[in-house]
């Protein structure tokens, strides 16, 4: 393990279990993610991708296997420990946008700030900040339902971001966009790179996944390949 590594996964496995059968999904991923990498997850549907990001995210915890995140075992952790994991070094983005229905705008993107135990002065100044950042400072009081797909992912980017997160994780993050929200959604992704971000995006169309720097390809719950963008377009030539 490098030491700027952000995730370090050594012989990750997980299994589902439905009554007494096990469904293994993850049969052993080995990989590091350095400080400022952007790397696209590609695989056919139930490859294991989704079971991957949510425990890169901290939101499921692995069979067996170790994860070390900045540092931090955070494969052996209980769930008070995993929460403030998420909380502080993680911002997660669906496909689904995940929004609360019932809060505007600027009240979904405050929400990891009371989690954060931010006061409330300091945590409209940072939620505003950041949809105006995402292009939607005008539309802080608006609700999920009235806003449009690309709206309400923005707003899940500006509180996926608001922490200051050292990861951002996506996963399908244009699924449910046409293919000119979806160009607008990269070029927010790519932004967040810019800035020093680290980020991990899954997706299904090679168009999306060339924004990134470095391809990583899962196949029936293992890597099949893990390239740069440069050797990709290197073999395509
Ligand atoms: P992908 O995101 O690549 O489509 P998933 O990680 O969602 O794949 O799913 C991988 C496999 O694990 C699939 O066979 C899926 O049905 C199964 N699976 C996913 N989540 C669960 C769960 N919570 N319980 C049982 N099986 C699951
Ligand atoms: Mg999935």
């Amino acid at each position: 393990m490098r030491p700027h590594s952000v995730i370090h996964l050594e012989e990750i496995r997980k299994s589902y279990f439905i009554g007494s059968n096990e469904l293994p999904v993850l049969k052993g991923i080995n990989m590091d993610i350095f400080k400022n990498e952007y790397v696209a997850l590609m695989g056919p549907s139930g490859s294991g991708k989704s079971t991957l990001m949510n425990m890169l995210g901290a939101l499921d915890t692995p069979t067996s296997g170790k994860y070390i995140l900045n540092g931090h075992d955070v494969s052996q952790m209980e769930d008070d420990d995993l929460a403030r994991v998420r909380n502080k070094e993680i911002g997660f983005v669906f496909q689904q946008f995940n929004l609360m229905p019932r809060l505007t705008a600027y009240e979904n993107v405050a929400v990891p700030l009371i989690y954060a135990g931010i006061g409330k002065k300091e945590r409209e100044e940072k939620a505003i900040y950041m949809l105006e950042k995402v292009g939607l400072g005008q539309r802080y009081k608006h609700k999920p339902n009235e806003l449009s797909g690309g709206q309400c992912q923005r707003v899940a980017i500006a509180r996926a971001l608001v922490n200051d997160p050292s990861l951002i994780l996506a996963d399908e993050p244009t699924g449910n966009l046409d293919t000119k929200t979806s160009v607008e959604i990269m070029e927010i992704f790519g932004q967040i790179h810019a800035s020093g971000n680290t980020v991990v995006l899954v997706t299904h169309e090679e168009d999306i996944a060339a924004h990134a720097r470095r391809i990583v390809r899962l196949r029936d719950g293992l890597i099949e390949s893990d390239k740069s963008v440069e050797d990709s377009l290197l073999v395509k030539a």
